[in-house]
């Protein structure tokens, strides 16, 4: 797999877009390099949020290798249903069964070790995507000490999933006239707290997800698990202070 000759590609990014993208492209015969920003990924739980996958995240690694889905199936837990509240009132209640609860952290490393692990695919951590010159087919990276590496894409093709805030959709805005894109800033701030087994959600069913609206609460089990609570406030809201404040007064307790 991946001659001299193959089809070059670039994956910028290696979140789990990136790297799903990089295992299916090697295996179809691509010579795949994959540039990462970060100079070392921390994938732990404790570091991470809640995530589910669905069906199409599922088909995705059942592409890549039914192994990757059969180890989600086995650390995840499926999420019977999604319950939404307006305040303390129950408004909704959807039904899953499907979809796989884990973290972005063990999806990114179930996915990584995998890129690692294939000798066909060339991974470049430490090298953050500055700009891209659309005229002269190249890509310019950040080193960690400052130092710019400029990369040859004449013969490449070139995969942007460097994430929301993408250098690559920021050079294409400056360069293609008319160039329109649709992202938007989240304009949210959220925190992740993982308390132990129903330390504070006693009586809770693991299987059921629940939503509040209203505070943007999301709660999930982990594995082992270990709840994940993912609170989420408008930027400039007043819930914004709360949720940045690492200070445990009994007011923010009783907020
Ligand atoms: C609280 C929360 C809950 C979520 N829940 C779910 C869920 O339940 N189900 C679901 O499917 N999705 C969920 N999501 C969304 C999901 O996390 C994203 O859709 C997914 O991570 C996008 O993957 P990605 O690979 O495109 O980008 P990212 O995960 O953002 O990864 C981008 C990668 O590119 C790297 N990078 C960034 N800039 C550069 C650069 N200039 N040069 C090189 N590399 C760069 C980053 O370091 C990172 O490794 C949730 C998100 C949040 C915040």
């Amino acid at each position: 797999m991946s001659p001299a000759d193959a089809p070059r590609v670039i994956v910028v990014g290696a979140g789990p877009v990136g790297l799903a993208a990089a295992l299916l492209l090697d295996a179809q015969g691509h010579r795949v390099t994959v540039y990462e920003a970060k100079k070392e990924l921390k994938l732990s739980d404790a570091n991470s949020y809640p995530i589910g996958v669905n069906l199409r995240g599922q088909e995705t690694l059942r592409r890549i290798d039914p192994a990757l889905l059969d180890r989600l199936r086995a650390e995840g837990e499926v999420v019977a249903a999604l319950s939404i509240y307006s305040g303390t009132r129950r408004v909704a209640s959807l039904a899953s069964g499907t979809l796989i609860a884990t973290t972005r952290a063990f999806l990114t490393g179930l996915l990584l070790e995998r890129v690692r692990g294939t000798r066909t695919i060339t991974y470049r951590a430490g090298h953050a995507l500055a700009r891209v010159d659309l005229a002269g087919r190249t890509l310019t990276f950040t080193r960690p000490n400052g130092e710019e590496v400029t990369v040859d894409a004449r013969d490449a093709r070139v995969l942007a999933a460097d994430g929301v805030w993408s250098a690559t959709r920021r050079s294409l805005t400056e360069q293609v006239p008319g160039f329109m894109h649709r992202a938007g800033d989240w304009c949210v701030r959220f925190r992740v707290a993982c308390p132990q087994p129903h330390a504070s959600a006693p009586g809770l069913d693991p299987s059921i997800h629940h939503i509040f609206t209203s505070k943007g609460i999301y709660t999930a089990t982990l594995q082992d698990g270990v709840w994940g609570v993912a609170v989420t406030a408008i930027e400039g809201d007043p819930a914004e202070e709360l949720l940045l404040s690492t200070d445990a007064s009994e007011a923010d307790i009783a907020r």
